[in-house]
């Protein structure tokens, strides 16, 4: 690797030799003034940078739907500057950055603030995402369109944590974007079902003697949303699908032709809600809690198939940190939500390309082209080809390795993964043309 200073505004010109794109066979990729300039045998070229790609992967680089950075508000648990630099370290290019800060992004001022710190580190692009309803109070439409104006143009609108689950106002939201292309990416959770739930309604539930969480108050909500979004011609977006009944609904509404996507995170596909009962960290262990919860096998398989066959249309982290007092403590008292950009492509190789249910070309798809074309993003989820942005990632599929949360970048620990033993490893991250990771260090 060359010696030259990246920060001094040197290179301008990059060769990466010998990445297998989408797993193919081994090609050099030149990048040059932010874009893939050429492709194929470079022998001759020369470059200011050579980057050995012998044995990488290169996909185009990822885009996450799904992403709380917690800034501003709870800058002790993650802020725009840690949150990026954790999104680059796991192979991503952009972030959906989630709503529910303090104060909540439902006015153009916050997400125009979230969206120039995200300009301002560099790490990797942060498209914030605009709250549905004023201060998440779910009684009142947010200035939706301000956001959409702004210069963060805002796109993609969530009450993400809260389910928007009045159904007069989610009409009306879904209505309102469709002036602007937008989308309402909904966390389906009827709130009168799920008092005090603590853990999927099941056998393990009943067992620990918490209380349950079941499947149809997610289910229902999406069924409502589907109708509504039909009803009303608008689009729909289905945040962290987690049961097998949900993965049924969202079937029927892509049979009717109506505009619903869906997502579903790494630790959905990967984790059951056995983790709470048995785990390496013992029973109890609120590293498991999350919103929704972990369900069972049969979902967890349904989920999977689910993003194979293309029912649910990406993998989004919904990366949730928080600080070690709010995880740290009794399960009933903890917060819900798990970190997870630095893993999910490690988690996706485990659980869908590991077990032949997607190849390289299909974890591209739902990691990036997917993901972008639902939030609107026209400079993210290309094909690596030349004239394409030069986002991308280079990743190492032939390593395993442990899960050690203090090497992360994330300003918070509660990782479920800790200890535990994951293939890949993402080596190098481009946003347009320019090293954000490199050999699997921030750059
Ligand atoms: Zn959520």
């Amino acid at each position: 690797m060359s010696t030259y200073d990246l920060h001094e505004g040197t290179v301008t010109t990059i060769l990466i030799r010998g990445a297998r794109i989408l797993g193919g066979a081994p090609s050099d990729i030149l990048l040059r003034d932010g874009v893939v300039a050429d492709i194929g045998d470079l022998a001759g070229v020369r470059a200011d940078q050579t980057v050995d790609a012998d044995g990488l992967i290169a996909l185009p680089g990822l885009v996450d739907l799904h992403t709380h950075l917690r800034e501003p508000g709870r800058e002790d648990a993650e802020t725009v500057e840690t949150g990026t630099q954790a999104a680059a370290r796991g192979g991503y290019t952009a972030v959906h950055a989630m709503a529910n800060t303090s104060p909540v992004a439902d006015t153009a001022g916050v997400v125009e603030q979230v969206w120039r710190l995200g300009q301002e580190y560099g790490h990797c692009d942060v498209q914030p995402v605009g709250a549905v309803t004023s201060g998440l109070g779910g009684s009142q439409l947010a200035e939706l369109g301000a956001m959409a104006d702004s210069a963060a143009r805002v796109r993609v609108f969530s009450d993400d944590g809260k389910c928007v689950s009045d159904a007069v106002l989610m009409r009306r939201a879904l209505e309102y974007v469709k002036a602007f292309d937008g989308v309402v990416a909904q966390h389906a959770q009827e709130p009168r079902l799920t008092e005090g739930a603590q853990l999927n309604e099941g056998e393990v539930s009943a067992r620990l003697g918490l209380i349950g969480w079941p499947a149809v108050a997610e289910e229902a909500i999406i069924a409502r949303d589907c109708l509504l979004a039909a009803h009303v011609g608008s689009r729909l977006h289905v945040c962290h699908v987690s049961t097998a009944g949900s993965v049924e609904i969202i079937r029927w509404a892509k049979s009717k032709g109506w505009d619903v996507t869906a997502e579903v995170t790494p630790h959905h596909l990967l984790l059951t809600d056995s983790c709470a009962e048995r785990s390496p960290l013992g029973p109890y262990n609120p590293i498991y809690k999350v919103n929704p919860p972990l369900r069972t096998a049969e979902d967890v398989r349904a989920l999977r198939e689910a993003l194979a066959d293309g029912t649910i249309d990406c993998v989004a982290t919904d990366h949730a940190p928080h600080p070690v007092e709010d995880k740290e403590t009794e399960w009933a008292a903890a917060a819900m939500g798990m970190i997870g950009l630095e893993t999910a492509l490690s988690v996706v190789q485990e659980a869908m390309v590991e077990t032949g249910l997607l190849d390289w070309a299909g974890v591209a798809d739902r990691m990036s082209a997917r993901p972008a074309a639902i939030g609107r993003l026209a400079g993210h989820g290309r094909p690596v080809e030349p004239g394409a942005p030069g986002n991308l990632t280079l990743f190492d599929p032939s390593v395993r390795q442990p899960v050690d949360p203090a090497a992360m970048a994330s300003k918070s620990r509660n990782t479920p993964y800790e200890g535990l033993t994951l293939p890949g490893r993402v080596v190098a991250t481009f946003l347009r043309g320019r090293p954000t990771v490199l050999e699997g260090k921030l750059v």
